[in-house]
């Protein structure tokens, strides 16, 4: 039986989305506080998210983000559910990640529809096996790093980072992006803990590869192939 998330803060649409997805054979799931999201679908692990724009704490679209730079949960589709007339809320809804949007308030019939179409569309939980960049591989079912074919051997917290920085190659993350995606919403950690884990990350990879990692002043932190001329420089120092 798939199951269904729904991530919605309005009791109503809560009690009617539960009904009749019921009784259209689905399991079901709720959660109504943004910043609860994530840790709730990596437990519940659904089929399909049904995620509203506007919740408390945290907006669909951050929670859209952190879904898909999840390690278990990446792949997981995610219908976002908007207000009518964010024509251009849906465009980044769906740059983020969501795979489909409905605008409220819509159909029952034509949401079942899309739930429908998008559960034949991605065959039960393809899970992401590998991640590349440069010379650094990621294994995610062996739970295993790889540079220049020899293993990096990393802590759960650096793992995490990595694989936030090596789904999206270039992206650079503040030190508050680094610490939802990475340390959850549950936290009273300090910006500069990312620091020290990002360093511990980076004498880890450099053990046998240049440093690829690059520390965007007062922005935060991205992968990426650096330039010849810089890599000089930091031979020399
Ligand atoms: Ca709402």
């Amino acid at each position: 039986m798939s199951k269904i998330m729904i991530v919605e803060d309005e009791a109503d649409l809560i009690t009617i989305l539960e009904y009749n997805l019921q009784k259209a054979g689905y399991e079901t799931a709720f959660v109504s506080d943004g910043r609860k999201a994530l840790d709730v679908i990596v437990k519940e692990r659904p089929d399909v998210v049904l995620l509203d724009w506007m919740l408390p704490h945290m907006t669909g679209i951050e929670i859209c983000r952190a879904v898909r730079t999840h390690i278990d949960i990446s792949e997981t589709p995610v219908i976002l559910l908007t207000a009518r007339g964010e024509e251009s809320d849906k465009v980044k809804g769906l740059s983020t990640g969501a795979d489909d949007y409905v605008t409220k308030p819509f159909s029952i019939p034509e949401l079942l529809a899309r739930i429908k179409a998008l559960l034949r569309r991605s065959p039960k939980k393809k899970k992401l096996e590998q991640l590349s960049f440069a010379d650094i591989t990621i294994d995610f079912e062996k739970r295993y790093v790889l540079r220049n074919g020899k293993m990096v051997h990393l802590g759960p917290t650096e793992f995490k980072l990595l694989v936030c920085l090596m789904k999206e190659p270039r992206r650079v993350f503040s030190r508050e992006d680094l610490l939802k995606l990475v340390w959850g919403d549950s936290i009273h950690i300090e910006t500069r803990t990312v620091d020290v884990h990002v360093r511990r990350l980076r004498r880890a990879l450099n053990q046998t590869g240049d440093d690829l990692i690059r520390t965007v002043r007062s922005l935060g932190y991205s992968i990426d192939k650096i330039p010849a001329q810089r890599k000089k420089n930091s031979a020399k120092e």
